[in-house]
């Protein structure tokens, strides 16, 4: 739609034209949310997409380094890579998102995170896999925050005016990881009820990320395979279950046990505790 309020549009060439940021004037991604309803608090926006930053890049420590201007698409490109097992989640969080070739091709990984929707496609990939953003802060210094700290609530985050998401960065360990991946949605077609992603570290250690049916990201940890009770009693202590058109509240806790049990039995095996 358009955005009548809208005075300026900034193509940014360097990291000091970011200055222009404030309350009204915010940064464009792919603009699929920002275009998508009414911003009339807005006057400008920065496209972040003319710095031109490298998609990804793979880490001098094996880790991987995302972008925040790199697309869904271009996400999905990343080639099979030596160390990078987890590489097959990447896919499976990107294609939870409902969306069109054109939200698909435009959509970013930063807009995604920093729109913070509870159903946000790669705010579980980043939750499951210990993910870090580095945030680019005003004074031209540099913050970092896990992805699961970094969103606090449906629509709300960490970020302050003047601020820039610029990286995601995945360490190693968990790229090298076994992942796991469930959806759920009332509707074949329909937005998530939750979603759920999660690995197993070569060391045994198991991490679970619950999105979509949670108001925030709810990361769970068992330093090794946990049993059916242990698991299902941490997802029963989670306090963020919300409903909406999408779910009621209990029916989404209860989908998220059973759907975590069938996780634990993929990464852990069908035993009480390996
Ligand atoms: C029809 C439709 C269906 C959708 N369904 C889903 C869904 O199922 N799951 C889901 O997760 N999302 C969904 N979304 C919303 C989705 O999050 C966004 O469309 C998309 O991921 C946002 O990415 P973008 O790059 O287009 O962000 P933009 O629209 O460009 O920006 C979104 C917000 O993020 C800010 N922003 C962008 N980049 C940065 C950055 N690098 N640093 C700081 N702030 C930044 C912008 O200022 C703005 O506030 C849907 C949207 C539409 C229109």
């Amino acid at each position: 739609m358009d955005l009548p309020t809208l005075t300026e549009m900034r193509l940014p060439a360097t990291r000091a034209d970011l200055a222009a940021l404030s309350d009204t004037v915010v940064p464009l991604g792919g603009g699929t949310w920002l275009f998508s309803e009414p911003q009339d608090h807005l006057t400008g926006l920065v496209d972040l997409t003319t710095l031109g930053w490298t998609p990804w890049e793979r880490r001098e420590d094996g880790g991987l380094s995302l972008a925040a201007t790199c697309t869904m698409a271009e996400l999905t490109r990343i080639p099979a890579t030596e160390g990078w097992r987890a590489l097959p989640l990447f896919r499976r969080c990107a294609e939870s998102l409902l969306q069109s070739f054109k939200v698909w091709n435009t959509a970013t990984v930063g807009g995604n995170i920093a729109t913070a929707l509870a159903a946000g496609a790669l705010i579980g990939l980043g939750g499951a896999l210990d993910a870090e953003l580095v945030i680019w802060t005003p004074d031209g210094g540099e913050r970092r925050q896990l992805v699961s700290a970094f969103v606090l609530d449906q629509r709300r985050t960490t970020i302050r005016r003047g601020e820039v998401v610029r990286s995601i960065e995945f360490p190693a360990a968990a790229m090298a990881a076994t992942t796991a991946f469930r959806r759920i949605a009332l509707s074949p077609l329909g937005r998530a009820g939750t979603v759920l992603a999660a690995r197993r570290d070569a060391d045994g250690a198991f991490v679970l990320c619950i999105t979509g049916g949670t108001t925030r990201p709810e990361v769970i940890r068992f330093p090794g395979a946990p049993a059916a009770g242990e698991l299902a009693a941490a997802i029963a202590a989670i306090p963020t279950w919300f409903t909406d058109a999408h779910g009621a509240a209990d029916w989404r806790e209860a989908v998220s046990r059973l759907l975590a049990e069938e996780i634990r039995q993929e990464l852990v095996g069908t035993g009480s505790a390996q």
